[in-house]
Formats: C-alpha cells, structure tokens, sequence
C-alpha cells in the first residue's frame, strides 16, 4: 500500500530521484488540482532523465512507469514544471495549482505498415493500439493502450493525492492546455478515473479495473469467447449504438463487458472517453 509522508510518497515500488526544475512551494490551500499526463517518451528511464535535466525546464511530481512503478521527482508541497501554458476554471498557469502525474506511453502513433510508429521511430504491433478521437479534435488517431498497472496505479495514486491534499479537481493536460496538448488522450479513462474519485462513483461488479467505455458502431457485432471469428458466440449479436465496457484487447480485438463477456472485432467499436 502506498502512503505519504512529508510529502513524499512511500512504499512498494516507489522511488525518490530529485529534480531541479521546481519553484518553492505551493501557497497556503495549493495544490488542489492533479494533471494527468502522457510522457510521449519509449520509458521511465527517458522521462525521468527529462524531468531531472536542468537544460530542459521542466519536470512532474511523479513518472509512473509499465509496471506500476512510481518514481517522484518533486515533493508534494513543491511546484513541479508540468502544465506549461495553461487556463482552466477562470486560472492560468497551473504549475501553481497543481500535482502533475506523468504515466508513460508513446502518445498518438502514426500507421506504417502493420505497425504504428511513435515519433521517435519505435514501431509498435496493432495489438497494443486503438483507434480514437482526442476530447479536443474531431478526425481519429492512433493511441497506444496504458497498461493496467498503471491504470491501477493512476487510481490508487489520484486517491491518496485527494485524500492528503485538498484536491478539488482531475484534469487532463489535453483540457488546461486544448490547443497544444493531446495527454494524457482518449485511451486513457479520465472521465472515469475522476468520476470514481471525486463524485464517489463505483463500476458495476469491477473494482480495481478501470474500463475504457466504448460503443458499437457496426449494424450488429457478434461477442464471441476467444479473439477469433471462429469461436463460439456468448450472446446475441449487439446492436449499433450499445455501450460496452473495454477491459482488455489482442490482435485487433476488445474484451468487453455488457451483460456477458466476450471478444468483439476492435473495427466496429467506437471508444468513448
Ligand atoms: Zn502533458
């Protein structure tokens, strides 16, 4: 279990490495907002070596990497260089307002092939890919998949920020800064996470999950028990416009939950958040 003392976050899996890109501490009543954020980078490792690197001016409270590991930069009570240009709420600015959290991932990656390509030049497989549209933009993108370590890490971590500081709000870096950002983007569950945490809301039966909600766009879709089109069906097809609950996803398929589980081509789902 994770807690924090003197504003430094402690146990398993976790790590302080000091970074100088910070500004003395918050004032009286700050933070009270946590930014979520992508890293657009290949690991931890690169993040960590940006955030710590004085030529580069900027860093995150926390780097949470593939497996759930969580390495912080700057203490809470300190304000980290994360959100840059940024308004939201009437306030600009929200260095001074906030802890940012940076969860590793590529980004948007661009088609190559059969493969998806980050800006750096790693290629990834279509298996760790979905199609979607940023809150901010309006034509689809390709986003490489969090994984559920840190989905999970992400919760855990906005909770215990919320329940030791005075957080009042969740933001997506996409949100305080529309016109510049696209993080942490439509593949990680942001509407959820913050509904979860500060409205108190609960998923139906999935606790420690956090699914990505999608719907389907196909007439009907067949839900099938394997990744396969030869497999057995598990229910009546779904028809267009139903929601589904997105847990897991392998050669261009979804695992999905509405009132039974199965696998649906990832072609005619939608995804939602
Ligand atoms: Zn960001």
């Amino acid at each position: 279990m994770l807690k924090i003392n003197n504003h430094l976050l402690e146990g398993e899996k976790t790590a302080f490495i000091t970074s100088p890109n910070k500004s003395g501490k918050f004032i009286q009543g700050l933070p009270d907002t946590l930014i979520i954020h992508f890293t657009a980078g290949p690991s931890a490792l690169s993040a960590i070596n940006t955030f710590t690197n004085p030529a580069y001016q900027v860093s995150a409270h926390l780097v949470v990497d593939y497996d759930g590991s969580v390495t912080q930069l700057v203490p809470f009570d300190e304000i980290a260089w994360h959100a840059g240009v940024s308004s939201w709420g009437g306030r600009t600015g929200f260095n001074k307002y906030s802890i940012g959290i940076e969860i590793v991932n590529p980004g948007n990656l661009t088609k190559v092939g059969n493969e998806y390509q980050a800006w750096y030049g790693t290629k990834y497989p279509a298996a760790k890919v979905i199609k979607a549209v940023n809150r901010n933009e309006t034509k689809t993108r390709f986003w490489h998949i969090f994984s559920p370590d840190e989905i999970e890490k992400a919760m855990e971590l906005c909770r215990l920020l919320t329940d030791t500081y005075n957080i009042k709000y969740i933001l997506g870096h996409e949100e305080i800064a529309p016109q510049r950002k696209l993080d942490p983007g439509p593949a990680f569950p942001l509407n959820r996470l913050r509904d979860r945490i500060l409205n108190g809301r609960k998923d139906n039966g999935n606790d420690g999950t956090l699914p990505v909600i999608g719907k389907v766009i196909a007439t009907k879709l067949n839900i099938r028990e394997l990744a396969d089109t030869q497999s057995a069906k598990v229910a009546k097809a779904l028809v267009n416009g139903t929601q589904v609950e997105i847990f897991d996803s392998k050669n261009g398929w979804y695992k999905v939950a509405v009132k039974v589980t199965g696998w649906v081509s990832g072609k005619y789902i939608e995804i939602e958040n």
